[in-house]
């Protein structure tokens, strides 16, 4: 062998065993870059509608724990503020708050107060106390027929939110009026999301994403190769004729984010032949029909949730005017049929791939 290529040979192994040992010094040391698996709850029900979870921790097993953390959270919150579930504790002021000062959890009053806040924040476009009008709309849709103007007219005079009291040091709730109901359909979910990303992040994961019934929250990243959460808009048209595509309006790049959509091809009554969102206006007493869809994006779930909300009451100006205001939320509107078009706040752009 010539004396050139000894010393190539020698070099190539020096250099060789400088990389393994640095390698295997990295790994003692943990310094190796941090393995990322995926869990998949695939689909459940969940406060009445379909939630999916995505975690991704250092291992499976962590992954899968995050999964039910993530779940055992959006039940907790579903069994506290559910208008349904007779023992919640939304049903017990539904069914005492006229007669008596009801108290109640940390959570439930946190949705409470930021609820209240939203109201006054929306000129009172968002309100939780939409319960009655919200049972008549339910019962128009099973009679197959509009309610008449005094029974509307009645259930007007027992919504609004000046007439609930919170009281933060005792922390209770009363209604100053009789037959007055709250129903939280417009923020519970997100908070719910909120909970669950929470919940996640302390059972170990390094990211995550947090679906209930379209509302949305992620954290960290996807995978070591992704950095952005992809998540289609469906397209209202399609989704209120039901056809199911994959063909999406647009697609929204997140990471550290909640985005929340509201519309009423999603949940809707026929009366006579003719849809009837399931967002009511408190002010006309009527279903809000301004726009095809909402979509808010910002850092927190229940803001985007109870913000989505309250846009589709808005509408188009009062509603993107309300968006430009608030620091970090961004905004996706469609018109209603037959025109669809799209409208976006100012600095929504960024987030569409
Ligand atoms: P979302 O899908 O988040 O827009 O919530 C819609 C649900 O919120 C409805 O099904 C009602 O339960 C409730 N809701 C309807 N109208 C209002 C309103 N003006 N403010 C707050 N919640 C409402
Ligand atoms: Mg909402």
């Amino acid at each position: 062998m010539y004396k050139k290529e000894k010393i190539f040979i020698v070099i190539s192994l020096v250099a060789i065993s400088v990389l393994v040992y640095s390698f295997l010094k990295t790994q003692r040391h943990g310094f190796a870059p941090m393995q990322r698996l995926k869990a998949d709850s695939g689909q459940r029900i969940v406060m009445g509608t379909f939630a999916h979870v995505v975690a991704v921790a250092g291992d499976l097993e962590t992954a899968g724990k995050c999964i039910e953390a993530a779940f055992t959270e959006i039940e907790n919150v579903d069994a506290l503020m559910s208008g349904h579930k007779s023992d919640s504790q939304i049903c017990a002021v539904n069914r005492d708050g006229a007669k008596r000062a009801v108290k109640v959890s940390e959570p439930t009053y946190k949705v409470l107060d930021r609820s209240i806040e939203f109201s006054k924040l929306t000129g009172g476009a968002f309100d939780i106390t939409v319960g009655p009008l919200v049972d008549l709309w339910h019962a128009a849709g099973e009679a197959n027929s509009l309610s008449d103007v005094n029974t509307i007219t009645q259930a007007r005079s027992k919504v609004g939110y000046e007439k609930l009291i919170l009281d933060v040091n005792e922390r209770t709730v009363r209604f100053a009026a009789e037959g007055m109901k709250l129903d939280l359909g417009g923020i519970a979910k997100g908070y719910a999301i909120d909970k669950a990303v929470e919940a996640m992040k302390l059972a170990g994961a390094a990211g995550g994403i947090v679906d209930v019934g379209g509302d949305i929250r992620c954290f960290g990243r996807p995978s070591e190769v992704k950095k952005y959460w992809l998540i289609g808009l469906q397209d209202p048209w399609k989704a209120q004729n039901n056809i199911i595509s994959k063909d999406y309006i647009l697609v929204l790049r997140l990471t550290d984010a909640a985005v929340a959509t509201s519309g009423h091809y999603r949940r809707y009554a026929v009366i006579g032949g003719k849809r009837y969102s399931h967002i009511i206006d408190s002010k006309t007493a009527s279903s809000s029909e301004k726009l095809a869809s909402v979509t808010v994006i910002c850092k927190n779930a229940v803001d985007a949730d109870g913000l989505a909300t309250a846009v589709s009451v808005m509408g188009r100006e009062k509603g993107l005017a309300l968006i430009e205001q608030i620091p970090d939320a961004e905004a996706i509107l469609i018109t209603p049929a037959p025109e669809f078009k799209r409208i976006q706040s100012s600095r929504a752009a960024q987030y569409i791939e």
